[in-house]
């Protein structure tokens, strides 16, 4: 069993027809790569409340729209009279601040190290211009600690991960040393492009029939063993590591990126101090086993009959990247 752990991975896997050309001692299982769907649905509620606040717009990335939180989501506020608007980087997120100095402008941080930089640069930016209705409400998370988290689950047995292209290019091989060291599982970085990610399958293919685990990286017209320096710098200026909850996942320490203290004046949750706790994951939704690799969508009693994309119930129905909504448009069957 070989996990892809990026969710565009799992949706070049399905849209090039991977799956169906790996011989059956293959498996491949999707992981929690996909940030939308590993936000917890604290979260998520907690997005959807700030969206009812006076005077604040909230900026989020598309996916998060339609997401369902406990009662209600960013969608469902919109056309209540909500001022939500889809935005591409946490600076268009910026961009709406300057043109709306009287709202507080909230941008909703989710995704991991490949997100995390631009989110810093802006908070940088706001802070040099002196941009103070500019906050951040950060969900961020890194891919790691995930990674740890999956290889001590006892009824989960990976044979290799395929490490996530895009996330690489920020942190570089160097940073999976650690646990590769620790664990000895094989570790191949992949691209995104079909013949990369067969190349990816083929070497941890060999790794795990020689029992000769390595840490690989086979995508390296991107992916440095440093990374990206800059984005790195740029992102342990604005940020620090705390705990967090994962959807599916549980707490997880040192796993999330939090405001420093010095940026305090930029982050959403310390500014608006919205305390939800009425939140509960959607019934009957696995989107946590599925999101741990233990469980295909295939084998919730709610795919493709009450939750499919037009009426998601979980999040891995929603996102673009959920592997719900994958298994829905590639591979019904
Ligand atoms: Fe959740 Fe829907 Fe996926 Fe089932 S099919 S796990 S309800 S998102």
């Amino acid at each position: 069993d070989l996990m892809e752990v990026c969710g565009t991975h799992t949706v070049s896997i399905f849209r090039h027809g991977i799956r169906t050309i790996l011989p059956k001692s293959i498996s491949l299982l999707s992981g929690p790569g996909c940030p939308v769907c590993v936000t917890a649905q604290r979260d998520i509620d907690t997005f959807i409340e700030t969206a009812r606040q006076e005077d604040v717009i909230v900026a989020t990335f598309g996916d998060l729209m339609r997401v369902p939180g406990t009662y209600s989501s960013l969608q469902k506020e919109r056309a209540k009279g909500a001022d939500v608007q889809v935005v591409y980087s946490a600076f268009d997120a910026l961009a709406v601040a300057e043109k709306h100095p009287d709202k507080q402008i909230v941008f909703l941080g989710v995704g991991f190290e490949t997100t995390a930089p631009t989110v810093a640069a802006a908070v940088l930016l706001a802070k040099k211009e002196g941009i103070q209705n500019f906050l951040v409400f950060s969900a961020l998370k890194l891919v790691i600690p995930a990674l740890e988290t999956l290889v001590s689950t006892p009824t989960l047995k990976i044979d290799g991960f395929m490490l996530p292209g895009h996330v690489s290019v920020v942190i570089g091989t160097k940073a999976y040393q650690e646990f590769f060291e620790l664990h000895r599982i094989p570790c191949v970085v992949a691209g995104f492009e079909p013949v990369d990610i067969l190349h990816a399958i083929s070497l941890l293919v060999e790794q795990t029939a020689h029992q000769r685990p390595k840490l690989e990286n086979a995508y390296e017209r991107a992916v440095k063993f440093e990374g990206n320096r800059k984005a790195q710098e740029t992102m342990g200026e604005v940020f620090e590591t705390t705990e967090v909850p994962w959807r599916g996942l549980g707490s997880i320490p040192a796993s999330g990126l939090a405001l420093k203290e010095t940026f305090k004046s930029f982050d959403a949750a310390e500014m608006l101090q919205l305390d939800v706790s009425y939140s509960t994951d959607p019934e009957g939704c696995g989107c946590g086993d599925i999101l741990r690799g233990l469980n295909k969508p295939t084998e919730c009693p709610l795919f493709g009959t009450a939750c499919n994309p037009a009426h998601p119930i979980g999040p891995c129905m929603v996102s673009s990247e959920g592997t719900c909504a994958a298994y829905f448009r590639y591979q019904r069957t």
